[in-house]
């Protein structure tokens, strides 16, 4: 089967989906549309997103669902709202033809009411998130009885944003007699449990997993110390020109710190994470899908629900624990037959994690020495050349007398005032700028390396999806708030005017206070003892030395728009 034409979908589908420019089906709808439309087993897919397999799933239902009834037949059960709005568009796009199917999004986070309305046309499909079509199911809203087909969709997702309840709850409403679909990127032992509970005898399916890693994207690593990351990610951009690309880190607050060091250095950038509302969040993607900015700084979960297909660099700036998140990662870039490219920056004391992705993984990542100001300049020359020369249409009018006589310059001249003028601001930052010392991957790696990292990483959460749970016991590991509670007469207590109330938490009173302390004259870093959050205001203790420092500065901040005021405490 090599093209969309020799399957049995019907006239309508085909018409839809040649609309869309699909021509050959990609290796997952190769595998399971024949499957779907022929075998009435429930299946195990292995298929991250962008392999296709949204029509894997979808193309073979539309052709057997039956129009003529007005009862819920299809559900697809998703992790997040924005994946349950692409499905919903993708599948709506395939019916285009089929004017009797109706197709209904439901997911948290918007009006319910709504929903129940929309609900009302009687549509065939249901696309929704666990949350919400529970909420919806304990309303009477949705009836599962007839439903055929059910799809779980990022099944691992699902679980490891704890829906694990809600999943088996759905499950228990629908008709044993339907055929399950389930689908996941990797097959984790709750994958593995829920399979075992709710499918029956299922037929698998591996695609585009960790051993079919893309040939088409060029991976590298670059080392660089904990000091040194910041800058050194500002020179993989520069010597990256007109690039488009997402930057993976580990935590909310490391997405955030990296995207405000960006913006402020001039970058077109923004961060995704889930301590951001719905609504922000809705804005960043959609200013990243306009290209309104062009770098997005996200956190995995955060950044699932995009799908962009025009990436041309990933950045790994935290490596993840696990190998498979990795190949996840990179294969969002190189896709629709572009190449990619995967720039990973490791610590020296990570060679060991690094070592373990590349033989799970099998990926070939070269090493590579980070830009010197020099090696930028002449990126950033080719970059130039590359965009003057892109196809474009003529924007305006051009009137030749507006070109002042330039007979006094030869050709070269002028390009080089341009080339001049255009890369001022770069050529003036790397100018007098001493180049990053190399690192070398330390040898002896071992878990203190990692452990101090992860304690001088002021026990950043772990990003625990998107319904913002921490781990208390991170929460606790602070850089310098994590000590045990201490009566220290270098220390000061100061009362400070936000608390729970404001939703601060403890990371964020570490933050202030390493901001506020950071401006003074001295390098030495201030100690931070006991932090309590109080409904209406807080407690924290600074070392006396930082008094004057926070005192003056704190004032001038500002946390989620609210003025900030600390005074010493009695
Ligand atoms: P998915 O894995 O379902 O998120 O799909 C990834 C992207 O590939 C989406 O933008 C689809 O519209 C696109 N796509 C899916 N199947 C095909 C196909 N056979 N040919 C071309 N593009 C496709």
């Amino acid at each position: 089967m090599n093209l969309f034409t020799e399957t049995n979908l019907s006239p309508d589908i085909l018409k839809a989906i040649g609309e869309l420019g699909y021509e050959s089906p990609t290796e997952i709808q190769k595998q399971t549309i024949p499957f779907i439309l022929s075998d009435i087993r429930d299946l195990i897919a292995l298929a991250q997103t962008g392999t296709g397999k949204t029509a894997a799933f979808s193309l073979p239902i539309l052709d057997m669902i039956d129009d003529t009834s007005r009862k819920i037949q299809f559900l697809v059960l998703c992790p997040t709202r924005e994946l349950c709005l692409q499905i919903t568009k993708d599948i709506k796009n395939y019916s285009k033809y089929m004017k009797d199917i109706k197709t209904t999004a439901v997911y948290g986070g918007s009006s319910i009411m709504e929903q129940i309305r929309s609900l009302k046309d009687k549509p065939q499909i249901i696309v929704g998130t666990p949350g919400r079509v529970i909420d919806l199911i304990n309303r009477k809203a949705l009836d599962f009885s007839a439903i055929h087909w059910l799809v779980l969709d990022e099944a691992d997702e699902m679980l490891s944003m704890g829906f694990k309840d809600e999943l088996e709850t759905i499950l228990s409403e629908t008709p044993e007699t339907k055929q399950t679909f389930l689908f996941s990127a990797t097959m984790s032992k709750e994958v593995e449990r829920i399979s075992k509970n709710y499918l029956t005898k299922p037929h698998r399916i591996s695609v585009g997993s960790i051993n079919e890693v893309k040939k088409n994207i060029k991976h590298e690593y670059y080392v660089a110390g904990y000091r040194q990351k910041k800058e050194a990610l500002k020179r993989l951009i520069d010597s990256n020109p007109n690039q488009y690309s997402i930057i993976f880190c580990r935590t909310r607050m490391e997405t955030q710190e990296v995207a405000d060091f960006l913006m402020q250095n001039g970058y077109a950038a923004d961060a995704l994470h889930g301590d951001l509302s719905q609504a922000q969040r809705d804005t960043v993607m959609k200013k990243f899908r306009l290209k309104n900015i062009d770098i997005l700084v996200a956190t995995d979960v955060a950044a699932r629900g995009l799908d962009v297909n025009s990436l041309t660099h990933v950045i790994h700036y935290s490596l993840p624990d696990d190998p498979e998140v990795f190949v996840h990662r990179s294969g969002r870039t190189g896709r629709a037959g572009k190449d990619g490219v995967s720039i990973t920056l490791i610590k020296p004391e990570e060679s060991r994690k690094l070592k373990q992705i590349k033989s799970v993984t099998k990926i070939e990542i070269a090493e590579a020495k980070i830009p010197t100001g020099e090696e930028v300049i002449k990126a950033q020359v080719g970059g130039v050349f590359e965009s003057l020369f892109e196809v474009h249409e003529d924007f305006f009018e051009f009137d030749d007398a507006l070109i002042p006589d330039l007979s006094a310059f030869t050709k070269e001249e002028l390009v080089h005032k341009l080339l001049q003028f255009q890369l001022k601001d770069l050529a003036l930052y790397y100018k007098d700028r001493h180049d990053l010392v190399e690192q070398k991957l330390n040898s002896r790696d071992d878990d203190r390396g990692s452990r101090r990292d992860r304690d001088r990483d002021r026990g950043r959460d772990r990003d625990r999806g998107e319904r913002g749970e921490r781990s208390d016991r991170s929460r606790d590991r602070g850089e310098r708030g994590g000590k045990p509670r201490r009566k220290d007469e270098n220390m000061v207590r100061f009362f400070f005017n936000l608390g729970k109330k404001d939703q601060l938490k403890k990371l964020d009173v570490l933050d202030i206070i390493n901001k506020a302390t950071s401006n003074g004259k001295s390098k030495k870093r201030a100690e931070i003892g006991d932090i309590e959050i109080l409904e209406k205001f807080s407690f924290f203790e600074v070392e006396k030395s930082f008094k004057g420092d926070l005192l003056s500065n704190i004032s001038s901040m500002k946390f989620r728009g609210k003025d900030m005021r600390a005074e010493e405490a009695n």
